[in-house]
Order: C-alpha cells, then sequence, then structure tokens
C-alpha cells in the first residue's frame, strides 16, 4: 500500500492548518523533552516565529537507562496542549504504548519511535486510530523493514503516514548514528509517502544539525524535524543535540532556499 507502483501521486496529508507532502516543507521542531510549561510555551513561541508548521515534545521517553529522565508522561501531554492552544501549532510526541492512547486525544500527530519500530502489536493497534503517524526507522533496520512495518499500519486502516530516517548505527561512533540520505532518496522513489529527516537523532551533535538540515532537504525530503531547546545545556533529554532557537531560525531560513532550488 506504501508502493508508487500502484499509486504515483505523492500522498499529502492534511493536519489542522498545516499540510505534509507535495509541494510544502514540512517543519517540526521542539524540544526532545517537555520539561514545563514555560519551557515548551517558550520554545513553540520561538520555532513558531521562525517557520516551524509542526510542535514536538518528547512525554513518554523510550531511554536507553532507566536511570535517566523518563519524561513527565501524561503532565508533559498537558503542556503540550497548552503550548498548542497558545501558538496554535499541531503538535506531534511520541506513544510506546495502546494503553495511552486516551491521554493523547488532543495530540495531532502519533510519533513511533526507533525502538518501537517493529512492535507489530503496536503498529497493528495504531492503524486503526483515526489519526496521522510518524513512524520513525529504526536503528538497524533496513529500507525493506521500515516498509514492511508501514504496512502494518496501513493494512489496518491508515493512510496517513510519515516516513522519518534518523540515521541507523554503522561502525561509525564519532556521531550518534549515520544519517541515511540514499534512504530518503530512495524511499521518496518507491513509495508515494511524505518523507522527513531528523539530524539531530541522525548525529547527536548540535553543530551538524544545520549541514544536515541542508542535505536532507537537497535529498528530497518533505521536511525536518529538529529539537529546539531554549538552554540547551541543561536540557533533560538530547542537550548535545539540541540547537538554539537562534540557530533554528537560520536553519528554517536556508532550508527554504534549498527547497526553492529543486
Ligand atoms: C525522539 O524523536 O524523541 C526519539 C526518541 O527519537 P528516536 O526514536 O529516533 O530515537
Ligand atoms: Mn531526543
Amino acid at each position: 500500500k506504501s508502493s508508487r507502483k500502484n499509486h504515483l501521486k505523492d500522498t499529502i496529508i492534511k493536519v489542522n492548518n498545516t499540510t505534509i507532502g507535495g509541494e510544502y516543507l514540512t517543519i517540526i521542531a521542539g524540544p526532545c523533552s517537555v520539561e514545563s510549561e514555560e519551557q515548551i510555551v517558550d520554545i513553540a513561541k520561538s520555532v513558531k516565529k521562525s517557520g516551524a508548521t509542526i510542535l514536538r515534545g518528547g512525554a513518554y521517553k523510550p531511554r536507553t537507562s532507566p536511570y535517566d529522565f523518563q519524561g513527565l508522561n501524561e503532565d508533559g501531554l498537558k503542556l503540550l496542549s497548552i503550548a498548542k492552544k497558545k501558538t496554535n501549532l499541531p503538535i506531534i510526541s511520541e506513544i510506546v504504548s495502546v494503553d495511552h492512547l486516551e491521554f493523547f486525544d488532543d495530540i495531532d500527530i502519533l510519533q513511533v519511535g526507533a525502538r518501537n519500530m517493529q512492535n507489530f502489536e503496536l503498529l497493528r493497534e495504531l492503524g486503526k486510530v483515526k489519526k496521522t503517524i510518524l513512524l520513525k526507522r529504526g536503528f538497524a533496520n533496513t529500507i525493506e523493514e521500515f516498509l514492511s512495518s508501514v504496512e502494518y499500519l496501513m493494512s489496518s486502516g491508515n493512510d496517513d503516514i510519515i516516513l522519518c530516517e534518523r540515521g541507523i548505527r554503522t561502525f561509525e561512533h564519532a556521531t550518534r548514528n549515520t544519517l541515511d540520505l540514499s534512504a530518503v532518496a530512495m524511499l521518496k522513489e518507491i513509495s508515494h509517502l511524505p518523507v522527513i529527516v531528523d539530524p539531530s537523532h541522525a548525529t547527536g551533535i548540535a553543530s551538524l544539525v544545520k549541514p544536515m538540515s541542508l542535505a536532507g532537504v537537497a535529498s528530497g525530503a518533505d521536511g525536518i524535524m529538529v529539537e529546539v531547546h531554549n538552554d540547551p545545556q541543561n536540557a533533560l533529554s538530547d542537550g548535545k543535540q539540541s540547537i538554539t532557537p537562534y540557530e533554528f531560525d537560520d536553519i528554517v531560513r536556508t532550508s527554504l532556499k534549498i527547497r526553492a532550488c529543486l
């Protein structure tokens, strides 16, 4: 169902006041984790001013260590809703269990994280939900496996799927992951679904977020998802890869210029 063979035209997804895919460049921005009302509202207002079209913020955080900050859970989603009301930006947050669905009523896009890309029970259940889903590629999964997971969502009845390349695990340790840009171009060729690049988790390094955002757009991505924090040094998660609102503004302006050349 995700293949271009029987569906030549790009899928274009409408979420509230924004459109993903086709001629639109989607800019998703926000902190790794929602930390407080002041933090999320402050970041939401700045990224909106710079041209973000969707606000991100994690509330259920699948952290590698159980001793790291695990997110504010339901309270975090409520704070994200407050930021949505104040900015009118649609919101996206990661869901890790169908048991939490009732808390996601006001969340516009459900994110399935890299670690859950092959959680088939989760995918099957989320496929029945009438909401747009952003599926992140697992860090050790092939493009074929990625698209196979998409079929779990689509065969359960959901057509509004966004693909997200967020870097894969390779022998290279200088960066957190290796951004697979050829996967972006390949996915655009073989699938009709919108593709988003996440340069933050792909590199793990704030200074590399701009070049990889631009490379992602040049590779034909339909948008970028960037972690932005008002105080990266004190962020409760992923501070090293978080950029400031000021740096984000520059990335949006330059990305739009690159997009205009394509
Ligand atoms: C995230 O986007 O907050 C996240 C946890 O990303 P990933 O699932 O790609 O690691
Ligand atoms: Mn993160």
